[in-house]
């Protein structure tokens, strides 16, 4: 079936709550970008990807401009070969970074096209390993005052979650610990417990701190230090003595394949939305299948836990704190720890358009 038309839109959201962690600062708003493709026969496709502070509407520009007619009138089920044409064409000036956000959304765009043509919810599509998987709350609170950061914490817990993570990363290690400690007192030894220091230390300090958060059992310490310096991945996980969790800020398959073979990392993270879409996230989840490592999700939940159904080696889903469900017909729930996949035809996410329309931003 041939792609007919390729819709693209852009919004700027406002937060629900202002968020904050140790590299982005204050955040208030976030940018969606949208793509809807549509065959000849009238079968839709829905993607999307999201930027924070800067780039979404350079994002949108990107795909109009210099995607949009690569796609029109070609074989809408012929994915990786779209998939490396487009990649190509963009490679000068992308290899990552905000090309592989603009080519995640309309890959997403093509494999929901495709699942729903065929009625398959894309997690069966995919490989179809187990529908529920277990999720965690994402907290984005750095900056937090600590009532309010276990007032969230209980919060979360109540909707049915049984994992949470929180920001590090302040000032001083020893602000850092007296919050750790005071979510660990309230959540007693059964909930699994994840940091976040958004890569903010060095490697030495990194070290140090992975070392004192040992002590209050931690699931993982994320993105402790500098994405680029692999060779401080590595060194952080041998001497801190916590497993380490990173993806967010790789943006194409060989990024990861640098962090995994030099043993950087336990808990391998891509984001469906901005690693360049499913073609290469199930290519990463492989590819951490081979090295016997786990595969987590970063960001927009609802698209990242059709993947992690899908592949055996899956582990815990972030339940990322943008608030996109706010626009979502049905959002995901949570029953004893874990989130389920719907079963839906294609990855199941219905955007509510007219709601989303008063926070459009011209392209
Ligand atoms: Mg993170």
């Amino acid at each position: 079936m041939t792609i007919k038309n390729v819709q693209v839109d852009h919004f700027m959201i406002p937060l629900p709550t202002v968020l904050s962690d140790s590299t982005h600062g204050i955040m208030t708003h976030f940018g969606l970008v949208t793509v809807r493709i549509t065959d000849e026969d009238g079968n839709e496709g829905l993607g999307y990807t999201y930027t924070v502070n800067a780039g979404s509407r350079a994002c949108a520009v990107l795909i109009e401009e210099d995607i949009v007619p690569m796609l029109l009138n070609k074989d809408a089920d012929c994915i990786e070969n779209l998939w490396q044409k487009v990649w190509w064409h963009l490679h000068f000036v992308g290899r990552g970074g905000l090309a592989s956000f603009a080519i995640a959304a309309v890959d997403v765009a093509l494999w929901d096209l495709k699942a729903r043509k065929v009625k398959s919810p894309l997690w069966k599509l995919m490989g179809g390993n187990n529908p529920r998987v277990k999720a965690y709350a994402g907290g984005i609170d750095l900056q937090m005052p600590i009532d309010q950061l276990l007032q969230q914490t209980e919060d979360n817990l109540a909707k049915g979650l049984k994992a949470i993570k929180m920001k590090v990363g302040r000032e001083k290690l020893s602000e850092d610990v007296d919050r750790v400690r005071a979510v660990r007192e309230l959540i007693g030894d059964d909930i699994t417990f994840m940091v976040d220091a958004n890569m903010v230390w060095s490697v030495d300090h990194a070290i140090q701190a992975a070392r004192k958060f040992a002590d209050f059992n931690i699931h993982w310490l994320e993105e402790p230090t500098n994405p680029d310096d692999i060779t401080g991945y590595a060194r952080i996980q041998r001497e801190g003595g916590v497993a380490i969790a990173a993806g967010e800020n790789f943006h194409n398959l060989e990024e990861f394949r640098h962090l995994i073979s030099a043993e950087g990392v336990t808990f391998v993270e891509p984001d469906v939305g901005t690693c360049g879409g499913v073609t290469p996230w199930l290519k990463i989840a492989r590819l951490a299948e081979s090295y016997n490592l786990k595969v987590t999700s970063h960001g927009v939940h609802d698209l990242n836990i059709q993947l992690l159904a899908a592949v055996p080696n899956a582990t815990y889903l972030e339940i990322h704190g943008f608030g996109l469900e706010r626009f979502l017909k049905d959002p995901l729930t949570f029953d004893d720890g874990f989130a389920t996949a719907p079963n839906r035809p294609g990855h199941g996410v219905e955007l509510d358009f007219e709601r989303l329309e008063q926070y459009r931003t011209k392209i």
